[in-house]
């Protein structure tokens, strides 16, 4: 298979550029110019600056073009999902400036869902398919929030004291204390959760503060599975994270907050790039947001990345130094 193929040459990391369209009300605005090269290859060009010259160009794993679908992005990530149900550990991360849809491609919009709510009907379907050679599932859920490098419970209401802690008996294993963990039985009341997590991330953000924007929201799903018959179990784990958003702060007048943020997101970058170097150590625990992921970034993880730019000229700046993050991992 394609994805397998990918996934051993590039060591379980992989990276995708999606560049979303101008929307109806953007469509006087001024736009890079693009040229999707091949399916990996994509260049961007500034026509108002004349002194730099040349495009910039950039080779991911695969490139969407602002036209592609939601379906597509997803039959790109289906064998990612499928894969937890075996056992392995993925994550799967949207980055890029707001605006730039990541949480489109995340979420989507009720009219035309994302990855999150088709890896939901995926992983139903394909538990009642496993049901029939003898396996049996359990899914557990928690929707997290890291902000400012604090966690919040997206499904409580209460302001709690939670923490990252290794497990008693695997040292490789993480779990944050006094999070609210939701088994669940069926696809509509997962889509439920979620719902009320989102309620809950947009209700904490508002017009005063930019939280939202400045959070990595964190969807986590477990998949534990038994085959009596065999008594073999396998778990595994789907993080989906849409990320902060990474532009470069405006204003100062936030700077410890404004330093957190980007730790999160820098330190992100950094242990991905210590994985594909093979360095010794992992720097899992600069950072909040890496060492809650710590058991599913390296070993025999899998890990997707989704560079999300916008298309327009004043996001230039912004589009390159996304595109560039990528170019470093690969
Ligand atoms: P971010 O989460 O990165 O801040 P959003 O996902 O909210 O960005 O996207 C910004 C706007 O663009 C939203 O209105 C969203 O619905 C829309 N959008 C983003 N990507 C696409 C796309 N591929 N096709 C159509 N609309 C999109
Ligand atoms: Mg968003």
């Amino acid at each position: 298979e394609l994805h397998n193929t990918i996934m051993d040459l590039r060591g379980n990391i992989r990276v995708f550029c999606r560049v979303r369209p101008p929307l109806d009300f953007e469509q006087e605005k001024l736009l890079c110019g693009w040229n999707y090269v091949d399916e990996s290859t994509v260049e961007i060009q500034n026509f108002e600056n004349k002194n730099k010259s040349g495009a910039h160009t950039f080779s991911f794993d695969h490139v969407f073009h602002p036209n592609s679908k939601q379906e597509d992005i997803f039959e790109m990530v289906s064998p990612l999902i499928q894969s937890a149900l075996d056992g392995y550990n993925i994550c799967i991360f949207a980055y890029g400036q707001t605006g730039s849809g990541k949480t489109y491609t995340m979420d989507g919009i009720p009219t035309n869902v994302g990855v999150i709510p088709r890896t939901v009907d995926l992983l139903f379907d394909s538990i009642k398919n496993y049901k029939r050679l003898g396996w049996e599932y359990e899914i557990r859920v928690t929707f997290l929030e890291i902000y400012n490098e604090v966690l919040y419970d997206l499904l409580s209401n209460d302001q709690k004291d939670m923490e990252i802690r290794m497990a008693k008996h695997n040292k490789n294993d993480i779990y944050v204390s006094n999070i609210t963990q939701e088994t669940v039985t069926s696809a509509s009341r997962l889509r439920d959760l979620m719902h009320v997590a989102k309620m809950n991330r947009a209700t904490a953000s508002t017009a005063g503060n930019e939280r939202s924007s400045r959070s990595h929201a964190v969807t986590k799903i477990e998949l534990i599975g038994y085959h009596a018959e065999k008594n073999e179990t396998s778990v595994g784990t789907i993080n989906l994270v849409d990320l902060a958003g990474s532009e470069s702060p405006k204003t100062s007048t936030r700077m410890n907050e404004t330093k957190n943020i980007n730790r999160s997101l820098s330190e992100l970058t950094n242990v991905i790039l210590a994985l594909l170097q093979k360095q010794d150590h992992i720097p899992y625990r600069n950072s909040k947001l890496t060492h809650l992921l710590m058991p599913s970034l390296g070993g025999n993880s899998k890990t997707l990345m989704f560079i999300n730019v916008a298309p327009f000229l004043d996001c230039f700046v912004e589009s390159v130094k996304s595109l560039r993050f990528a170019a470093s991992v690969n």
